[in-house]
């Protein structure tokens, strides 16, 4: 694929050759400056002309000739190091980009635009000195300020752990199994009949039928031995016919019943009768299992379950006795199922599904349930890390916010506000060291939002990322504490203000009003001592909402301050995702 960038107008003319490519778009990355001058592609000389019979030979040295000579790869790493160098507008480095290019197309126009010695002139201007993310190791590597250092270096900052996930516990292969763990567990909690039967030893080589945990009900196990008979019922007479007729198993049986027209006539007749047996056992069974409901109406010795009740309409008393009965169907023919090698010819799995429409019903309340279930098991990662974090912060006595709790509202919470006031031409913030103002409180906020800020910015802290001067060539660059502070300040409101844009600090302070103190304390405990989907959701929303909008303002104001911020966030919630705790940084930065 050629990749031609039009002068005039913001967008890329792509001249597809049929090579596979994907593009992806996101508007953060597409670059507001002005294009530039495109390479005149055209200008190059055209093929010299072959003025004898072209034979063998000069194809072989056609294909020797570009197998030998590409350097295109060497070419584009001189080009990658130069324009790290020099950027990537240098004559030298438009040069070399051009005759890429040129080199690209030296298969089809048999002109390779240089050679080895004239590339290594090049290469000398480099004095052996590479970028930090070309990782070459024989070469005097040095850290590139330009953006692919900074993002090879983010990458860096994250991939201690992602290394540690991958090697460890998290890997995919663990999630799997611990997913099927999971649901076996579930498996024995609702059939507490499964788990006797199962010790037995299970035959390993063989795919064992796993029952599907949706398809239960609560009052399936009374039901148990009643569908236990029908099914033997059932069994008996598929069986029958299936050796009768001759067919293989039930799986023969019910596709040549199915399929009648496509066979040979000599054999049809006999596939009719099947057909009409099945026929007959597959309705004799449902009426066995509605009896109760319906044809008993018709029987003098019997009382039907309830007079308006019947096989197609019911009350939500007879509903859930029809559920239980097709859950205990399936159950018991799965589970005798399961026990059978998946070739046997004696294996039955037909019979629960001649009541499939209530077990689909069945399986769609379930998985209703199952999803109103889900918070509590989404986002116990964060949660759980975060009361960890809080508990810690009781026992360092490192709990820090300004904070008012009233009595009647122990929900509930104000944190305060102190304004700066900038020092100096330079911008720099500093505090004010008498305050004559009072703090400004803020509006009452949950008491699971401070506590989220607290927790959060303790981490912030103990990373020491705070700075005054950012260095994007260190391992760890610093942030202004300010910029954390007008973060927070924005979590907070919510609200978009300029005018108070990193004008205040968030008051954290060591002696606190001791009553406050003990509210907030109760709160923590609370939380901590009974953990609640509520708390782990509200802690995973914090996280996702301060981080947008870190994201938001890194974006308004073209901010690398507040990009960086964003991304030791990322990296904390890394730490919750990988290492299952808020733990401190590790970087390896430095081989
Ligand atoms: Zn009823």
């Amino acid at each position: 694929m050629t990749v031609k960038q039009n002068t005039r107008e913001t967008h890329f003319v792509f001249v597809f050759l049929g090579d596979e490519y994907a593009v992806y778009w996101s508007s953060d990355l597409v670059p507001t400056t002005e294009n530039n001058q495109p390479y005149n592609y055209d200008s190059q000389e055209k093929p010299i002309k072959h003025h004898k019979p072209i034979e063998r030979s000069d194809i072989n040295n056609i294909v020797l000739d570009i197998a030998e000579q590409n350097l295109t790869g060497d070419m584009s790493n001189l080009h990658l190091a130069l324009a790290d160098h020099f950027g990537t507008n240098a004559e030298d480095v438009l040069y070399i980009a051009g005759l890429i290019s040129q080199e690209l197309d030296a298969p089809k126009t048999g002109k390779h635009p240089i050679t080895t010695q004239e590339l290594n002139l090049y290469r000398n201007i480099l004095d052996n000195r590479y970028p930090d993310f070309m990782m070459r190791e024989q070469c005097k590597s040095y850290t590139s300020t330009k953006i692919i250092g900074q993002l090879y270096r983010s990458a860096r900052r994250a991939i201690l752990r992602w290394h540690r996930a991958s090697r460890t516990h998290c890997s995919l292969r663990y999630l799997q199994a611990a997913q099927i763990e999971d649901e076996n567990q579930l498996d024995d909690d609702v059939y507490p009949l499964h788990q006797s039967k199962t010790s037995k030893q299970p035959n390993l080589n063989e795919p064992t039928l796993k029952l599907d945990p949706l398809l239960i009900h609560s009052l399936s196990r009374q039901q148990q031995n009643w569908a236990r008979n029908l099914f033997s019922a059932y069994r008996e007479n598929l069986k029958n016919i299936i050796s009768v007729f001759n067919y293989q198993d039930e799986i023969d049986l019910f596709c040549r019943c199915e399929a009648l027209d496509q066979l040979s006539p000599g054999k049809q007749d006999l596939n009719i009768s099947a057909g009409l047996e099945l026929q007959r056992l597959i309705e004799t069974t449902r009426r066995r299992f509605y009896y109760e409901f319906d044809q008993v109406k018709n029987d003098r010795n019997y009382r039907a379950l309830h007079d308006d009740c019947s096989r197609d309409s019911e009350c939500a008393q007879c509903l859930e006795i029809k559920l239980a009965r097709a859950a205990a169907c399936y159950y018991v023919c799965y589970f005798d199922a399961s026990q059978q090698s998946a070739k046997a010819r004696s294996r039955i799995l037909s019979f629960p599904w001649l009541f499939g429409t209530l077990l689909a019903q069945l399986k769609e309340r379930n998985l209703q349930k199952r999803q109103h279930q889900q918070p509590s098991s989404k986002y116990i990662v964060v949660g759980r890390a975060m009361r960890d974090m809080a508990k810690r912060l009781i026992e360092n006595k490192e709990l820090k916010l300004k904070l008012f709790i009233s009595s009647y509202d122990t929900q509930m919470g104000q944190i305060y506000l102190r304004s700066i006031r900038a020092i100096g031409e330079k911008n720099v913030y500093a505090f004010k060291k008498d305050i004559l103002e009072r703090d400004q409180s803020t509006a009452q906020m949950l008491l699971s939002k401070i506590l989220f800020i607290e927790i959060i910015n303790n981490w912030m802290e103990r990373q020491k990322i705070f700075g005054v001067e950012l260095d994007v060539t260190v391992k760890k660059p610093l942030i202004p504490e300010m910029c954390w502070h007008a973060l927070l300040i924005e979590f907070i409101s919510s609200n978009n203000n300029d005018d108070t844009f990193e004008q205040n600090k968030v008051v954290f302070q060591t002696n606190n009003h001791p009553i406050m103190y003990k509210r907030y304390i109760e709160y923590i405990n609370h939380e901590i001592s009974t953990p609640t989907n509520d708390f782990d959701s509200s802690m995973y929303k914090y996280s996702i909402e301060l981080i947008q909008i870190c994201f938001r303002i890194a974006r308004d104001r073209k901010s690398i301050q507040y990009a960086y911020l964003s991304e030791y966030l990322i990296l904390a919630l890394q730490a919750i995702g990988i290492e299952k705790e808020l733990n401190d940084l590790s970087i390896d930065i430095d081989n």
